[in-house]
């Protein structure tokens, strides 16, 4: 039986439509189970029925037309009670239907198992048979496990398919890239040669094809340093330095050898060459576990595809718009969104990608809002009317008349709000009712984007350091890390800058230092990796300590401790390391400042030794994101259970409120780092708490203050009190979103959920 199932699915996932899918599975699942008909009825949600979506079995002829409503019929049963239901006789069930065209009257027994997908009933599948009989219990395990199978290629397409019957009157669901909300005409961009669309080719004169080669490469890299000085412009240095890791690309003799080398000694074209070894190279980076580096695969065939480009004509491939414009494509990459002016670039939608990709980072550096991975017919778009909700992900085709005007208000809020969001900058951060508070950066996750001087961050709460050491190809050197680390200090002079030390494993890989494990989130990460190998980690602090001379603004924050020995071995380390480089910097004269020591609590062991790790820290933050993750046993990249991440959840409100309690009670700092600070109700009830330091994005930090210099902590601590006494996360949460807009600021509530 598993050998068939296998089959099935296999089969179902090779067909390149869904029902093309669906047809081979009631086929080949009629023959596997020996049955006379078997059929798959499809729910349609708006219609409120099932409709048959494929038989083998029943009139092929009914397909798409035969409609169950769902409370009907013993199809509509297996909906409504979510369960299969085997039947010896159907025709005697209370229940059944009898449906013209069909031809079900040969049939007796059924058995049907509803299709699930997100504890929605998707569709049911059925089998039926001539005989009078019930199925045995081999059977119905075949079917429910069939059943599940098909549950989310039947969702992903239902959400497809509503664009190819061009019923646009529902959102088409992508991953929200770039907060903002955008309405304007869909532009869509399309490579003039595409790299998958070219065959590989031969040439007799090797001698032209690499100097043919040879140009179009400085061609290029003339192209990107002219793209990257435009891009200073609209989104600022630090953006326009992503455009060094396709510089570095150009000049990487590792990707530019081989090409010349399959041109002069193997005879390809130079177009093919290029071809061959960029899809080689994607390949290889596509097949990588960390997003960040599957993302870097795109990074590839930009830069192919403009070379190629360039080799199949002379002159570049240049957008021309002159009006604001929704940029669409397959793949939306760097430099094509480099190309399209700033004032002409109202939003950005690319069917590939994610919140990783450059396209994404950069959107976000120029404010620009973007969805990625939004799946539909390219084509079918281009100048249609388009709404990008760059919150929800969510994207609108030729939205209606009244969604339209809800979106251009909320446009003209967005509008309003940010220029209210900054009409405080320069005040200070503090409640209405005088209670200051420091509102930090969390710097470092986007290759540095974010490390520009913020002048309205009291200093840099959380600088992750992991992305220096995922840029490199093998672990960075002192030197380096050294360089990078004053950039930050430097920017912040003066202000407090808290440096993480390396945090990876988990979901974080270095491609360099593959770590396989069953279980990476419970595996060897953060600093259980880095005490492991204490040469990594002594360069590390050496680098910190070494980018703070003269400055003495650098404090030093430990990821994922668990338990007292790991501090107390990184003390060591950092011990160990000062000694060695205070005696470096005495010899110039100078001392070197010992920097504070801090923990991240995340990992939910370490609330109940705060006694014995307050003497030997100076400081904690509370790490949310995974704080809630372990606490609530809720992996926090998974979509399928994404709703059941619950920051307000009763534990992750008692572990937050001991936490702050036990800082004041033994006199230790204590800040947020996660995203729930960034969030305008989470910070909030924070704040009511009694925490007072918040580190959170660049977007985030005018708009908490914001909607903190608009609140008084004497009306919010009762608030909390009350929450807490019903004990329900959906009333605390709902108790301060009220509060937002009866002052107001009900536009925060849509705003506070973005990507980092
Ligand atoms: C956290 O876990 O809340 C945190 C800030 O660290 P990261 O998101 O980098 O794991
Ligand atoms: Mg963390």
């Amino acid at each position: 039986m598993l050998t068939q199932l296998r089959h099935i699915v296999e089969s179902m996932t090779e067909a390149s439509s869904l029902e093309q899918a669906l047809h081979a599975l009631v086929r080949l699942t009629r023959s596997a189970m020996v049955v006379d008909c078997c059929s798959v009825y499809v729910a349609e949600p708006e219609q409120r029925c099932y409709r048959l979506a494929a038989t083998d079995g029943l009139a092929a002829t009914a397909v798409g037309k035969a409609f169950l409503p769902f409370e009907e019929g013993i199809v509509g049963l297996i909906g409504q009670r979510e369960e299969l239901i085997n039947l010896a006789d159907a025709p005697s069930h209370p229940a059944f239907k009898f449906l013209p065209d069909v031809a079900e009257e040969p049939f007796r027994s059924f058995l049907g198992a509803p299709i699930m997908h997100q504890r929605q009933v998707v569709g049911v599948l059925v089998v039926q048979q001539k005989d009078c009989r019930l199925f045995d219990e081999g059977e119905e395990s075949f079917l429910v496990t069939l059943a599940a199978q098909l549950a989310a290629r039947i969702a992903h397409a239902q959400a497809k398919g509503l664009l190819r019957k061009a019923d646009w009157s529902k959102p088409l669901r992508g991953v929200a890239g770039s907060p903002g909300v955008a309405i304007a005409k869909a532009w869509v961009w399309r490579p003039r040669k595409e790299l998958s669309a070219i065959t590989p080719r031969k040439s007799d004169d090797r001698a032209a094809q690499l100097t043919h080669f040879e140009e179009a490469v400085g061609a290029v890299r003339r192209d990107v340093e002219a793209l990257a000085l435009r891009f200073r412009d609209s989104a600022g240095q630090d953006s326009a330095t992503l455009f060094d890791i396709y510089l570095h690309l150009l000049d990487d003799p590792s990707y530019i050898r081989p090409i010349s080398h399959r041109i002069t000694q193997e005879g390809w074209t130079a177009i093919s060459a290029v071809k061959l070894i960029s899809e080689a190279l994607m390949g290889r980076f596509s097949a990588m576990k960390d997003a960040y580096f599957r993302e870097r695969a795109s990074d590839i065939k930009d830069i192919a595809q403009r070379i190629i480009g360039r080799l199949a004509q002379s002159e570049p491939d240049h957008i021309h718009v002159s009006e604001p414009v929704i940029l669409v494509a397959e793949e939306v990459t760097a430099t094509v969104l480099a190309e399209v002016p700033r004032h002409c670039l109202a939003g950005v939608v690319s069917l590939t990608g994610s919140t990783n990709s450059h396209a994404a980072i950069l959107a976000r550096a120029m404010g620009v809002p973007a969805i990625m991975g939004v799946d539909f017919p390219l084509a079918e778009i281009h100048q249609h009317l388009l709404v990008v909700d760059g919150y929800s992900g969510d994207l609108f085709v030729e939205p209606s008349e009244p969604l339209l005007i809800e979106y251009r208000q909320l446009l003209h809020e967005e509008q309003a709000l940010d220029a209210l969001v900054h009409s405080t900058d320069g005040q200070p951060s503090e409640t209405l009712d005088g209670v200051k508070v420091s509102l930090l950066l969390n710097a470092g996750l986007s290759a540095d984007t974010e490390i520009a001087l913020n002048d309205l961050a009291d200093g840099v709460g959380l600088y992750r350091t992991e992305i220096p050491f995922m840029l490199h190809d093998s672990f960075p050197s002192e030197w380096e890390q050294t360089e990078r680390y004053r950039a930050i200090l430097e920017t912040y002079r003066g202000r407090p800058v808290c440096m993480r030390t390396l945090d990876v494993g988990g979901d974080k890989q270095l491609p360099y230092f593959p770590i396989v494990e069953e279980n990476p989130f419970l595996g060897w990460r953060g600093i259980r990796l880095t005490l492991d190998h204490p040469e990594l980690f002594l360069v590390q602090l050496k680098a910190m300590l070494r980018a703070s001379e003269g400055l003495d603004n650098l404090s030093i924050m430990l990821p994922m401790i668990s338990c007292i020995g790991e501090i107390e071995s990184a003390r060591r380390l950092l011990d160990q390391a000062w000694r060695e480089v205070s005696e470096e910097v005495a010899s110039r004269g100078h001392t070197l400042h010992y920097p504070s020591l801090g923990v991240m609590i995340e990992v939910p062991s370490a609330l109940y030794i705060l006694p014995e790790m307050t003497p030997l820290i100076d400081f904690w933050s509370v790490g949310s994101n995974d704080l809630i993750q372990y606490l609530l046993a809720v992996d926090r990249n998974n979509a399928r259970v994404a709703s059941i991440y619950d920051a307000f959840h009763p534990a992750v409100i008692r572990a937050l409120q001991l936490l702050v309690d036990s800082a004041r009670r033994y006199g230790k700092p204590v800040s947020v780092c996660g995203e729930l600070a960034g969030d305008p109700v989470g910070v909030l009830v924070l704040l009511a708490m009694g925490y007072r330091r918040f580190s959170m994005n660049t977007f985030n930090i005018p708009r908490i203050k914001y909607v903190l210099r608009h609140a008084r902590l004497d009306e919010l601590t009762p608030l909390l009190a009350e929450g807490l006494r019903v004990d329900s996360p959906h009333t605390l949460r709902g108790l301060f979103a009220r509060y937002l807009e009866e002052r107001g600021m009900g536009g925060f509530l849509r705003a506070g959920h973005k990507s980092r």
